[in-house]
């Protein structure tokens, strides 16, 4: 195929797929002039659909806000310049939860993303679009961002792979801040060999990101037919008597995989993991907080107001009527929890609890297991409107992920089956820089699962 063949075929798919509403831009004229660059590389041939919190200089950069409406970087995301060097086509920035606040896709400014295989469900979140966009099969692969699971919680109910590499090794230069200490660029391909593929191109040290990790690009050896030295944990905590059986059924069928391949399967105890919800929800907030507040009207984001009105008039206006509920909502309990007098009893608090959680998966890795093996989600794709109004709801929808993102661990999802024609998937988490052990189970484990088998 040529690059221009490859430009348009895009296109068209894009197009047939256009009533997911998983795009925020794309244009044909981008795709072809990207097919006249000089082309090759490990990625030529591939597009990949990036979301629209990561910095593209041919495409506007929005964050699914109207605070950002039509904003246009003047430089590129590491991870997009990346992209382009091993000659990826950029095929689309994606629609997403606004700022990345959520777990459904429906907090965007330009409304929900369906699911792509069922209309009237969500495809999870934050990184819906990207998320739709390689289930639906437009494109092979995708770029999302994790904060606190919206790679992994989507790529599960789209039925797709998704990684989160441990924290540092990709870089966050370009990534619009969100969890500065949280927040991640992670992969959605369509299977393991395509998402390590991408996560080899796009990682590695980068001297723009104080806190990237030193050791070299993430990459996939070959792929054991057995398993044989492999200890599997199964954290106690992540099966409650109360677990979906679907979900459940998925963990099994992984499990006898996993132990058919050779591999030792035992219990293990993260006995904080039910700290990791409220932790995350006081964490994130505060820091999205302080990082939000460069979109003042002034640095950053639309101008709501005259010239003539005073300062506070201009933050009001600007930032009232640019974010959105959940992202009001998230400033709002950012700064009450930062706030002198509760300071200790909240993010203080928390930012122990942020440490005993990562304690327990140190202590577990440290005590003879390589990889842990849990479900993605409670429940596979639940359906438009059905959490929107109720803020906990949809935050429950992150209790099996958002542990691995306080820890900075890497952790795929995997799809393992279905329940009544929905993905459901199952997660591997490893140790920090672990990314590529993580992989390689993974796709010794996608060899002899059958993703569209109904699970029992
Ligand atoms: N659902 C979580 C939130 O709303 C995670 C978001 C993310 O990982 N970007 O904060």
């Amino acid at each position: 195929m040529t690059p221009e063949a490859l430009a348009r075929a895009t296109a068209e798919r894009l197009r047939q797929a256009a009533h997911l509403n998983a795009t925020l831009a794309w244009s044909e004229d981008d795709l072809l002039a990207q097919a006249l660059r000089p082309h090759g590389g490990p990625l030529a041939g591939t597009a990949v659909a990036v979301k629209d919190n990561l910095v593209t200089a041919s495409l506007p950069t929005t964050c699914a806000s109207r605070i950002l409406e039509g904003y246009r970087s003047p430089f590129e995301a590491t991870v997009v310049r990346r992209l382009r060097a091993a000659g990826a086509l950029i095929a689309a920035k994606t629609n997403m939860d606004e700022f990345a606040m959520g777990s459904s896709s429906e907090f965007s400014a330009y409304g929900p993303v369906l699911h792509p295989l069922d209309s009237s469900r969500v495809p999870g979140g934050s990184s819906g679009g990207s998320a739709a966009l390689v289930g639906a099969g437009v494109v092979p692969a995708a770029l999302g961002s994790e904060t606190g699971g919206s790679v992994r919680q989507p790529a599960a109910f789209c039925g797709v792979v998704g990684m989160k590499p441990t924290y540092g090794r990709v870089s966050r230069y370009g990534l619009v801040a969100f969890g500065s200490s949280l927040d991640c660029v992670a992969v959605f391909g369509r299977d393991v060999a395509t998402a390590a593929t991408v996560l080899e191109a796009i990682s590695g040290p980068d001297p723009r990101d104080a806190t990237s990790r030193a050791e070299p690009p993430i990459h996939l050896a070959s792929i054991p037919a057995d398993l044989g030295e492999m200890t599997i944990g199964l954290p106690r905590e992540y099966w409650p008597a109360d677990l979906d059986p679907a979900i459940a059924a998925g963990v099994e069928r992984a499990k006898a995989c996993l132990e058919a391949l050779g591999a030792r399967v035992r219990w293990v105890e993260l006995p904080h993991t039910r700290y990791a919800v409220p932790t995350y929800y006081v964490l994130a907030p505060a820091e999205a907080a302080a990082n939000l507040a460069r979109f003042d009207g002034v640095r950053y984001g639309q101008r709501r107001v005259s010239p003539t009105a005073t300062i506070d008039d201009l933050y009001r206006a600007t930032r009232g009527q640019g974010f959105g509920p959940e992202v009001r909502r998230r400033i709002v309990v950012g700064t009450y929890v930062l706030s002198a007098g509760y300071h200790d009893t909240y993010y203080g608090k928390a930012q122990l609890a942020r440490s005993r959680i990562a304690a327990d998966f140190d202590r577990v890795f440290n005590d003879g297991v390589d990889l842990l093996l849990t479900p993605t989600t409670p429940s596979p794709a639940f359906r438009l409107g059905e959490k929107v109004s109720d803020p906990v709801a949809m935050y429950l929808a992150d209790t099996f992920v958002c542990a691995v993102s306080l820890a900075g661990l890497p952790a795929i999802s995997l799809p393992i089956g279905r329940t009544e024609g929905l993905p459901v998937g199952v997660q591997l988490i490893g140790p920090a820089a672990g990314d590529e052990r993580v992989l390689t189970v993974a796709a010794a484990l996608e060899r002899v699962v059958d993703p569209v088998a109904e699970l029992r």
